[in-house]
């Protein structure tokens, strides 16, 4: 059985206070060093979409670890997507945006992969993900510490500390190999050559021939299975289907996370909070789906994400079609990266 602190949220209460007075009373950073670098991942949130964890509680994890001698950072990913952080330097601004600064939280932000977006170096996981390519970033950290804020998701569900080292602690390629889990199909006959698809691809994969959806033989391989085209879709011609199938590979990309840094470096915390339909990575929220259950703090992030899932109760995430959240966790716990029971 694995521990997982909890402070419950209470709208009337100093929460960043608690949160502070947990992880001290924890005992939890007794396994961090002087001058050990931190690497504190978070997904800095897309530009505009305020529902991302807030700075104030990443302002009082860095003063607890920096009172101990330890040098912090936060650290995100560049996406793969076309969007604000496709960029080192874009994700530097929108970690600035969104209040991740030096000046605001008392730790730099460093962009994982470096400024090519792509300085990774590869590690075997398991099949069928097989292999994939770790930021070099990472080979460099003593410790890390998983700050995630607990959302939906439009693939996986629910995003939490899983989903955070998975798709978050991985260099492009790799988050491009993972969406091709997800089932991509296209029915032509349905196809009424609206160009919507088209049009919402910042890509630029779809085009449009003789009235139908057409992919060029060189972009296809670039189509990352995302929701955008079907989302379009009025005609139904595209549909995702096996999600599932990415929820199981992302425990695999944690394990070999961990083989880098070591498992037992790692710590996960869980901002339940602002929990939204849609996860940091759009340009929205959507709708509040679940009120803040509270904040957790565990140095398994199986069982984080298990507890969270509990009060908050899964069924929360399984909307539109969209899987069963816990797969992740299950799948976790049969390879080893963490328990379901705390
Ligand atoms: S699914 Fe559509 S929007 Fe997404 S990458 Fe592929 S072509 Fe582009
Ligand atoms: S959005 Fe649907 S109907 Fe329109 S071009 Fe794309 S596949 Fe065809």
């Amino acid at each position: 059985m694995s521990k997982v602190y909890f402070v419950p949220w209470r709208e009337d209460s100093d929460m960043v206070g608690k949160f502070r007075k947990m992880i001290i009373k924890s005992g939890i950073l007794d396994n961090i060093n002087k001058e050990d670098r931190v690497a504190i991942k978070l997904h800095v949130g897309e530009y505009k979409n305020p529902a991302h964890v807030h700075p104030l509680y990443l302002k009082e994890l860095v003063s607890t670890l920096v009172e101990k001698g330890c040098e912090p950072f936060l650290t995100d990913t560049t996406t793969y997507y076309c969007g604000n952080r496709f960029s080192a330097v874009g994700m530097i601004k929108n970690a600035f945006y969104h209040g991740f600064s030096l000046a605001n939280i008392g730790a730099p932000f460093i962009v994982a992969d470096g400024l090519g977006s792509d300085e990774g170096f590869s590690v075997k996981v398991r099949a069928p993900l097989n292999e994939i390519s770790i930021p070099n970033l990472f080979k460099e950290v003593d410790k890390m510490i998983v700050f995630s804020h607990c959302k939906g998701h439009a693939l996986t569900a629910f995003g939490g500390s899983i989903k955070n080292v998975a798709m978050g602690c991985v260099t492009k390629k790799s988050k491009l190999a993972m969406h091709k889990f997800v089932n991509f199909c296209y029915d032509e006959d349905l196809c009424d050559g609206c160009d919507a698809c088209k049009d919402v691809c910042d890509r630029e994969i779809p085009t449009i021939k003789n009235g139908k959806r057409v992919l060029s033989l060189e972009k296809r391989e670039d189509c990352m299975h995302c929701p955008g085209c079907m989302d379009v879709c009025k005609t139904g011609a595209i549909k995702l289907s096996e999600l599932e199938k990415l929820e199981k590979v992302l425990p695999l990309a944690v394990e070999g996370l961990f083989n880098v840094i070591g498992k037992e470096n790692i710590i996960s915390i869980n901002w339940g909070a602002n929990i939204v339909e849609y996860c940091d990575c759009m340009p929205f929220p959507g709708k509040v789906i679940r009120k803040n259950t509270g904040i957790y703090l565990s140095e398994d992030i199986v069982a984080i994400d298990k507890a969270f899932l509990d009060d908050a109760n899964k069924n929360t995430f399984m909307i539109d079609g969209r899987p069963d959240p816990e797969i992740q966790t299950i799948e976790g716990e049969k390879i080893g990266i963490g328990k379901m029971e705390y």
